[in-house]
C-alpha cells in the first residue's frame, strides 16, 4: 500500500487549508422598482417590494398583511 514519503509539514497543511478560504461577494442587484441596491432573491429593504408585490410595509416597519397567499417568499 503506497504511503506518503514525508510527513506533511505544518506550513504546507495550513497553506492548503488557507487556499480554500475565499469570501465571495454577495450578489447585489438593483431593485427594479426603486433602483436601490438589494440582494438577489430578497425583499428590497428600501421599498419593501419583492417582484411587484409589497411584502414589507417600510413606513410601518412590519410585514404587509395584504400581500396574498405567497407570504413564504418574504425574507427580511
Ligand atoms: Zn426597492
Amino acid at each position: 500500500m503506497p504511503l506518503p514519503k514525508r510527513k506533511t509539514s505544518h506550513a504546507r497543511t495550513t497553506q492548503r487549508r488557507a487556499a480554500n478560504w475565499k469570501v465571495s461577494l454577495p450578489q447585489v442587484d438593483s431593485c427594479p422598482r426603486c433602483q436601490a441596491p438589494k440582494l438577489n432573491h430578497h425583499v428590497c429593504s428600501a421599498c419593501g417590494f419583492y417582484g411587484n408585490r409589497m411584502v414589507i410595509d417600510v413606513q410601518a416597519g412590519k410585514r404587509a398583511t395584504d400581500g396574498g397567499a405567497g407570504s413564504d417568499a418574504a425574507q427580511e
